[in-house]
This record gives structure tokens, sequence and C-alpha cells, in this order.
């Protein structure tokens, strides 16, 4: 096994979205366009003309049948109920319209950092990468204070620099994996689109941002393989093993195929749409 289950493991499982606490905020502040699967090309900060007063999706039950997959696969790591709850006590775009460009603003900076965090909180719980932790700890500390912090601080902190000193260590993260892992005896291949992977074993390949939409895994196994950034649009991992996957996110397995045999790791749900 490539990660230990430990009390990370449990707060990575804390990083999901509770659409109850929210305010409909990705359905509002975000661009979307009908080709990435959303229902119209709509402008950031205009809520989508489905999204109820109550901040519930008026289709949310046809959203399959409506192959509306941008708003399937979208997964906001829990960042809609905290900017909600925690750090605008309530207040929303609607019953306070004048903070509502501040609001939008402060959710696009908070999911940034929610989806950094769930990569560092990964880290920590892979055993190869346990030499990292202490770089780590304070990086996600940092984290979590400016998640907390009024907006202003938050809209003030610089992000990117932020980004750059994270993305040091997941990267370091590929070549700590154990060499009957890593990419030493394993080509990766260069196109994956469409093409028919069944059976393979993609153990240890680094497959980070690479574009695997519409790719057939159908019982492939993916210990200690990288998915980071990595499309997975209507990839299919029915029957696979991705239990030991590194850096996959939930929004990756909302936007791909699988069934109730694929393995998942522990803190990943299975999407309603698989079967
Ligand atoms: S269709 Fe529903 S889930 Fe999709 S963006 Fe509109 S309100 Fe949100």
């Amino acid at each position: 096994m490539i990660k230990i289950h430990d009390e990370n493991t449990i707060t990575l499982q804390s990083l999901k979205p509770d659409c109850s606490q929210c305010s409909g905020l990705c359905c509002t502040a975000l661009f979307f366009s009908e080709m990435d699967g959303f229902p119209e090309n709509k402008q950031a900060g205009k809520p989508c003309f489905n999204l109820h007063k109550n901040f519930r999706c008026k289709i949310h039950g046809e959203l399959e049948k409506r192959k509306m997959k941008g708003c399937i696969g979208y997964d906001c790591f829990g960042a809609g109920q905290q900017v909600t709850q925690t750090i605008y006590s309530g207040q929303t775009w609607q019953n306070t319209p004048g903070l509502a460009k501040e609001i939008y603003d402060v959710y696009i900076a908070v999911f940034q950092l929610y989806q950094i965090r769930y990569f560092l909180l990964e880290v920590m719980s892979i055993n190869p990468a346990k030499m990292l932790r202490n770089n780590i700890k304070p990086l996600i500390e940092e984290n979590e204070i400016i998640c907390n912090s009024k907006p202003q601080d938050i809209l003030k902190f610089h992000i990117e620099n932020y980004r750059k000193k994270a993305n040091v260590f997941l990267r370091q993260v590929c070549s700590l994996l154990p060499k009957n892992l890593c990419c030493l005896n394993k080509k990766c291949p260069s196109d994956f689109l469409g093409r028919n992977f069944k059976n393979k074993d993609f153990s240890g390949l680094d497959l980070s941002t690479k574009l695997l939409i519409a790719a057939d895994f159908n019982n492939c196994v993916f210990n200690g393989t990288i998915f980071l950034g990595a499309d997975t649009r209507d990839a299919d991992f029915s029957n696979a093993d991705l239990s030991d996957a590194v850096f996959i996110t939930q929004g990756q397995i909302n936007s791909a195929k699988g069934n109730r045999n694929t393995k998942l790791p522990q803190y990943l749900d299975y999407p309603f749409t698989w079967r």
C-alpha cells in the first residue's frame, strides 16, 4: 500500500461539498459554457437559470438525463460552505447584493486554496513521502489560517506564490514512490484519447495533466499512479482498481465513468451516475 490511513485521510474526507450549507456559489460565481456540459453559456457572477431562489438546482434529479456533465463533474472541495457559513456568516450574494462581487472573488480564492490543501493533505498520507511532512505541515496550517481570515485578507493573499511553494513538494512525490512502482520499466503511452487499455497495469505511471478523455480503462490497475490535473472526462474505469491512485480528485471521478466494482480511494465517493 502506498498510502497509510490515518488522521490525514479523515481530514481529506472532510473536504467535501455540502450544498445545503452553500449559496449556490459554483452555479453563480463561475463562468461556464454549454460546450463543457453546462446548461448555458454563462458569464461569471450571473446565477444559472436553473438555480432556485433557495440555492437548489431545479433540475438536480435530471442532470444525468440532460447530459450536464460539467455540473455533475464539478467539486468545490467544500469551499462553498466555508465561504457562505464561516467567512460571511450566512450573508449571501442574494441577501447582500452589495457584497456579491467580493463574495465571488473570495469563493474563487478559497476554492483554489482548498484544492491545494487537498493535495498537500494527501502527500501527508503517502508513506514513501513521509520525509516531506515537516515541510508540508506549515503550508497546510498557513492555508487553514488564510481560509478562516477576513475577506480582505483572503483577497490580499498571493495564491500563486503559495501554489509554487506547494508544487515543489507535489513534484517530489513521484520520485519518492518505490522503484517497482516508478516509471522505470513502463512506458507511458503518448496518446490516450478514446483508446482501449482494458486489463492493463498502469501502476507507478505519472499521468499528470494527461488527456485521458473517453479512454477505456476497464479492469486496469493504478497502484501509485499519479493523476494530478489529468482530464478524465468520460474515461471508463469500470472494474478498475484506483484505490491506491495518487492525487485523484472527486471531480475527476465524477467526470469519469465507472461502476460499483471500481475500487476507489477510501476518501472518495461513488458518483450517483455509477451503477
Ligand atoms: S444546472 Fe443546476 S447544477 Fe448545473 S449550474 Fe445550473 S443550477 Fe448549478
